[in-house]
């Protein structure tokens, strides 16, 4: 197989670029690749992982994509490159089930790949980190997150019937066997970010909304406790104090436990430790505390940087490899103006643009692009539940920043996965229908209980 333009990755990047350059291009010079069959915008995982979203609603099939958007869809994980020769190597599909090898390794030759493969947890070492808790890189990682919960609910619900009908025995003088067991569960997540906060009152949420579903024995404030941890001083710690201080109000308004300057040194199956000696028990535990790039970008012979990203310059290209580009989480971009770029879906989003603009300029016979890619910083809102979200806004003059809250601070959060809706299915009659169907979804107060 060859292509002209393959982007490796289809996500708040990749897929972006891949759907923008089809449309101009066609499936002829555009290929995506990617790992799953289908794409859910990962700034949404907390809603799937604490139940508030379907991911059989959500999820946008790449095939779909493709036959819309104008480009060729190749299905499987990318694990090898030869720079010299400008190919890639794409591992065989398997199925789940049985094991059986559903689709042959293939070889892709490129005129210009594009790496956009996001990232995944970093655990720093802590001991027990990636083996007892469930991070949320990938909608299998929010499923199964989502079943868990589901599962612990159902058990809370049952032992808190069992403890109920041993103290009506006591009461009428029964024998009780057993000494009393901590009753209820607890959540613990690790990372007082914006994935930690979102995920901790998307929870909150979606446990009230899950004790109305039938869970009636359970009394969600006290039985399903939730605490967050942070090893900063505050929460949210690279956003204005204000911006920290509002979402530390509304997360103890819904009866979230945050302890701040934690230190986690150890994570076991019931447990989490700090280096003070605090322990807290932990029926389930989120790992939000930081990310790296994926490992197998260590071993195709790219610079990359301690957290494992790819190393670009501020046009993208990967130093001294001709015709390779990396975008999004897995990049370590200095932009024009020297300033490292975050990894946000903001900055994803802004490279594929910038990319796009760098391909259609070399398919019309152009020089690339003269001017860096320099990164906008348009703010950063947070997610506090369905109803309200805390954040600031950059203004256009230089460091100044509006502190928002509230509704139309909800608007404008949603907005973000409206563009990249919109960025994706293009027309304006399918993306506007889109857009009905994700508000609907989005007002509707609904858990998934299957
Ligand atoms: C819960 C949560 C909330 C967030 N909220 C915000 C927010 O409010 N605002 C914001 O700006 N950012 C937010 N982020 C960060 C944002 O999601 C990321 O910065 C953004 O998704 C990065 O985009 P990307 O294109 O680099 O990678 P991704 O969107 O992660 O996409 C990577 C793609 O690569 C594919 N892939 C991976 N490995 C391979 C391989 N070997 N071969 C083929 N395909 C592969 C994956 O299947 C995936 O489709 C949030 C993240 C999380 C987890």
């Amino acid at each position: 197989m060859r292509s002209e333009y393959v982007i490796v990755g289809g996500g708040a990047g990749g897929l972006e670029l891949a759907c923008k350059l089809g449309r101009k291009l066609g499936p002829g010079k555009v290929m995506l690749v990617d790992s799953r069959l289908y794409h859910v915008w990962k700034p949404s995982l907390h809603e799937v992982a604490a139940g508030t979203l379907d991911i059989h609603q959500e999820g946008l099939s790449y095939q779909m994509l493709a036959h819309d958007r104008g480009f060729t869809f190749v299905y499987g994980e990318m694990t090898a490159l030869d720079a010299g020769t400008k190919r890639i190597t794409v591992a065989p599909v398997t199925a789940p089930t049985d094991g059986e090898e559903v689709l042959p390794q293939r070889s892709i030759d490129y005129g210009s790949l594009v790496i956009s493969v996001g990232s995944t947890s970093n655990y720093f070492g802590v001991p027990g980190a990636r083996e007892n808790t469930i991070s949320l890189n990938a909608t299998e990682d929010a499923e199964r997150f989502r079943l868990r919960l589901l599962r612990l609910l159902a058990q809370a619900e049952q032992e808190k019937g069992a403890s109920d009908a041993a103290a009506n025995a006591t009461v009428t003088g029964s024998a009780v066997d057993g000494s009393a067991a901590r009753s209820g569960m607890d959540i613990v997540i690790i990372g007082g970010g914006a994935t930690g906060v979102e995920l901790a009152a998307e929870l909150r949420e979606a446990s009230s909304v899950y004790a109305a579903y039938g869970f009636n024995r359970l009394q969600v404030q006290r039985d399903v406790r939730i605490t967050l941890l942070e090893g900063a001083p505050r929460i949210l710690a690279p956003l204005p104090e204000k911006v920290s201080g509002a979402a530390l109000r509304l997360l103890e308004q819904r009866a979230i436990r945050v302890v701040t300057d934690c230190r986690v040194t150890a994570i076991d199956k019931h447990q989490v430790s700090d280096n003070a000696g605090h322990v807290y028990p932990a029926d389930m535990c989120v790992w939000a505390a930081g990310i790296r790039a994926p490992e197998f970008l260590g071993s195709l012979g790219l610079p990359t940087n301690k957290g494992g990203q790819i190393e670009v310059d501020s046009h993208l290209r990967v130093k001294d490899v001709p015709g390779v580009y990396a975008i999004g989480d897995c990049a370590a971009c200095i932009d024009g103006k020297g300033k490292p770029v975050p990894p946000r879906a903001q900055a994803a989003h802004q490279q594929a643009d910038f990319l796009l603009k760098t391909f259609m300029n070399m398919a019309s016979g152009q020089p690339a692009q003269k001017n860096p890619y320099v990164y906008r910083d348009y703010g950063s809102l947070v997610s506090i539940g369905h109803q309200t979200t805390v954040g600031s806004l950059m203004g256009s003059l230089r460091g100044v920043s509006w502190f928002v809250e509230g509704f139309m601070a909800r608007i404008m959060y949603l907005s973000l996965h409206l563009m990249h809706h919109q960025a994706v299915l293009g027309s304006v009659r399918t993306g506007v229908m889109a857009i009905a169907r994700f508000l609907i979804r989005r007002t509707t107060p609904l858990v998934k209980l299957h």
